[in-house]
């Protein structure tokens, strides 16, 4: 039976598609998570897509995450388009990067775009380099181009619920971490969190230098732990629950602690990141065979947070 589902899920494929194949065309898993509440996972080291969770409302659908571009975001279209035939009511920015925002101008005029008002000037500012990990993670980065970029209508400062009579869903702006402004979708009742990429389930998590807060992360995944989450779900990969959350958080504390080791041992501004990462701890934390690796820009994010922080402090 099993083997008779499959192909006919290839020969469909190769009726609508001719030549290409079916994981090209239809690249989302797509997991029922609850009532009306669906995640479209990217397959695993996707370089090119990342889940996205739709929750299905009496006026139309939530979609949480633009896809990292105008062209994925067609395929994921597409694909909700076989799960409910209600229109986009609401695309959710949970934050600045294009991981989150790419695909925002393949969506239709009339869904109304949300995010937190730090999301939208990270957009607003053409400066700002908001390829994040998608480039990275491109087959090619070189020949990498940043998609269109869509400002949010609706910004929002503080927790937003969204009522109707299938979901109360509360939109929740964090105090910082993975990127400034991230918003998490809760669920009420339900336990339910989606976090994005503020949980990394490949053991590589990306943080961006400049703008990313590790000791802020920490305290944001600690806010969340309280709240007795039972399913989140991240960027990438299948819902994970409680206790991956805080074996995630804990990784962050850990690199947090090594580079405060460093700075006690008095260790030499420059020589910071080999003490802080010399450790069999580090393999046990992070997977050091991910290409590309972000554990280097990890610590140097933290090592950047506690040289301010000691500067501030007038700590030597
Ligand atoms: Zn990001």
């Amino acid at each position: 039976m099993i083997r008779f589902v499959g192909v006919s899920i290839v020969l469909l494929c190769a009726t609508l598609i001719g030549t290409a194949s079916c994981a090209e065309n239809q690249p989302f898993v797509v997991d029922t998570l609850l009532d009306g509440v669906w995640l479209f996972r990217a397959p695993e080291h996707s370089t090119s897509h990342t889940n996205s969770l739709v929750i299905e409302r009496e006026a139309g659908l939530l979609v949480v995450e633009a896809q990292p571009s105008p062209e994925a975001a067609r395929q994921l279209l597409r694909a909700i388009a076989a799960v409910s035939t209600k229109p986009v009511q609401y695309l959710l920015f949970t934050h600045a990067h294009v991981e989150s925002t790419g695909g925002a101008s393949a969506f239709p005029e009339s869904a109304l775009v949300i995010a937190s008002a730090l999301t939208h000037d990270a957009l607003a500012d053409e400066t700002r380099d908001l390829s994040g990990e998608t480039r990275l993670r491109a087959t090619d980065p070189d020949a990498w181009t940043a998609p269109p970029r869509v400002l949010p209508d609706m910004l929002i400062s503080s927790g937003t619920r969204l009522v109707d009579g299938k979901h109360i869903v509360e939109l929740l702006p964090l105090a910082g971490g993975h990127y400034p402004g991230f918003v998490i979708v809760r669920i009420e009742a339900e336990g339910f969190y989606y976090v994005g990429s503020m949980v990394s389930t490949d053991r590589n998590p990306f943080a961006d230098v400049e703008h990313s807060g590790i000791r802020a992360w920490v305290n944001s995944l600690n806010s969340l732990s309280l709240r007795r989450p039972e399913t989140i779900v991240p960027l990438r990969g299948e819902a994970i629950d409680a206790d991956t959350l805080r074996r995630f958080r804990d990784s962050l504390v850990w690199v947090v602690g090594q580079v405060e080791n460093a700075f006690i041992e008095g260790i030499d501004a420059d020589e910071v990141l080999s003490f802080a990462m010399d450790s069999p701890s580090l393999g046990e934390y992070f997977n050091l065979e991910a290409d590309p690796s972000f554990v280097t820009t990890l610590f140097e994010t933290a090592r950047g947070e506690a040289t301010a922080q000691r500067r501030k402090r007038r700590i030597p």
